[in-house]
């Protein structure tokens, strides 16, 4: 659908997936006012299409929006777009386990001007794509670097929107991250760098002495859907859970003195990451010995069988698109 300040948000259509032409002049191009989501929708074991948390992920998006000065979209049209696309799109929805429909809606500015300024006309669109289990290979343990060099996001900056220029901020770190032979970059704070943010593409959590504490929402990271569904989860389970600031000495000292047990990341794309390795100032901290922890297998199991249908959805999180 497209936007302009006489009409707002209008048109929406479904049209098969082609190639877009834009001026070379596209302001988004040049200046990145853009904005996006990623979610996922299931085949359950019964047979059913479901989204996990759509309404959340659209209210991200319209957070996003705000921040980068683009229309809020209408949170009920988008929805029951989204429903009916799914709905035509169905056979798309893969059915073995661990595989899904890959949903990408986003924004981006349409102007063709080349002045920095605040466009005045939008484009939004849902890319569908099937995507294979992100474990093809078993669901093993990650190793990730804590950057200390380079910084993702500062506050009063985008870091909090789901917006390109974020991940830009990431590529060459992760690049970095990558040739020292790490999977993910652990970002710190860009001002006193060394309270915790998040890796690359997921939210962290820790647990350390039966606690699951995971960083404060603090306007320069993400707030992660798969990271309120963990805290949501482990709440229910009696669980206790802590969002605060948290600094990276604190978990070496933790690390230490063999209070961290178990580290983990929560993302759409991987749901739960078990970190098996952290290494920060030349010292590689070893959690679990390298090992998934019982919790970080428990959540993953617990979640992955919600998107399955085979765990009772008991905090109202999938959303039934069809029952073929
Ligand atoms: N942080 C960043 C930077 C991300 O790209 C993602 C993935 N969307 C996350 C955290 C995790 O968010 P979610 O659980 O909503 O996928």
């Amino acid at each position: 659908m497209d936007y302009n300040p006489k009409q707002g948000w209008h048109d929406p259509r479904i049209v098969p997936y082609r190639d877009i032409s834009v001026s070379p002049a596209n302001c988004t191009l040049h200046y990145g006012q853009a904005i996006f989501e990623g979610m996922k929708a299931f085949r359950t074991h019964d047979n059913r299409i479901v989204i996990f948390r759509p309404l959340d992920h659209i209210n991200r998006l319209n957070n996003s929006a705000r921040i980068l000065d683009i229309p809020e979209v209408d949170v009920e049209t988008v929805h029951q777009g989204l429903r009916k696309l799914i709905e035509i799109e169905k056979e798309w929805v893969p059915a073995k386990k661990g595989t899904s429909l890959y949903i990408r809606p986003f924004i981006f500015a349409t102007d063709p001007y080349l002045g920095v300024s605040v466009s005045a006309t939008y484009k939004m669109m849902i890319i569908l794509s099937p995507v294979a289990a992100y474990y093809a290979a078993g669901f093993n343990p990650v190793k990730i670097m804590v950057e200390d060099t380079y910084v993702r996001a500062v506050p009063g900056g985008l870091g909090e929107a789901k917006t390109p220029a974020n991940y830009a901020a990431s590529l060459h770190a992760g690049l970095v991250a990558h040739e020292k032979g790490y999977d993910q970059t652990l970002w710190l704070d860009g001002v006193h760098r060394k309270y915790i943010e998040e890796v690359g593409s997921m939210n962290i959590l820790f647990k350390i002495k039966g606690e699951i504490v995971t960083p404060a929402l603090c306007g320069s990271i993400l707030s992660g859907i798969t990271r309120k569904t963990v805290l949501a989860v482990a709440k229910e389970w009696g669980v206790p859970t802590s969002e605060r600031r948290i600094t990276i000495d604190e978990v070496h000292e933790a690390y230490q003195n063999g209070e961290l047990e178990e580290v983990f990341g929560s993302g759409t794309a991987a749901v739960i990451s078990p970190v098996g390795e952290l290494y920060y100032k030349g010292e590689k901290m070893v959690i679990n010995d390298g090992k998934i922890g019982p919790f970080t297998q428990k959540m993953y199991d617990h979640i992955t069988g919600l998107h399955s249908g085979e765990v009772k959805d008991t905090l109202g999180f999938v959303e039934e698109i069809i029952k073929l």
